[in-house]
């Protein structure tokens, strides 16, 4: 799953009672060859939302990135400066908590440089790169007087749901641009 081609816009319109995805409204529908001619304003295109954020200019949020096979990859902890524009973001600052902006990159210092987290102390299922944020996330939560978050709540709640968005993104896009369109049925919302 490589996700540096993501670039060109993906919009959506109705036609022979489908959701046709494009890169572009074309002039004849691809189902049915006809005119896809004016249309009402409820019929107009829509276009689809990229679900992929530039990690580099985004605060406070917890990034993931597809990598080879799994983002559960051997990393040690280390600052990049290039590498996440094309990364499903997490936000995690509510706005009632925008005063701990300001601490979030000292919080993450201290943490980053505790020891626990040193390379050799990597293990593959239990103490990971996303171990390593979620623990992070609870050192803040916890000293803002926040509860905790629990580990499959929060992929439950915060991460599967951006995921998925993405891999389907992905998955319409790939469609396209080998076949020109993708169709679903209306029931299909996203
Ligand atoms: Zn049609």
């Amino acid at each position: 799953m490589l996700c540096a081609g993501v670039g060109k816009p993906l919009i959506k319109f109705n036609h022979c009672k489908k959701s046709i995805y494009s890169f572009a409204v074309p002039q004849r529908c691809p189902l049915c060859q006809k005119d896809v001619g004016p249309r009402k304003l409820e019929e107009a295109p829509v276009s689809i939302a990229n679900p992929f954020t530039n990690g580099h200019r985004e605060k406070c949020s917890f990034l993931l990135r597809p990598t080879q096979g799994t983002f559960l990859s051997a990393c040690g902890v280390q600052r990049d400066g290039a590498g996440w524009e094309q990364s499903v973001s997490v936000p995690l600052v509510q706005p009632s908590m925008y005063g701990l902006m300001d601490q979030w990159d000292k919080y993450l210092e201290d943490f980053s440089t505790s020891g626990a987290w040193l390379p050799h102390r990597y293990e593959e299922d239990r103490h990971n790169c996303y171990t390593y944020t979620l623990t992070f996330i609870n050192c803040v939560l916890t000293t803002e007087g926040k509860e905790p978050l629990d580990k499959s709540e929060f992929t439950e709640k915060h991460v599967v749901p951006r995921t998925r968005l993405a891999s389907k993104y992905i998955t319409v896009y790939r469609a396209i641009e080998e076949c020109g369109f993708y169709v679903t049925d209306h029931a299909d919302r996203e």
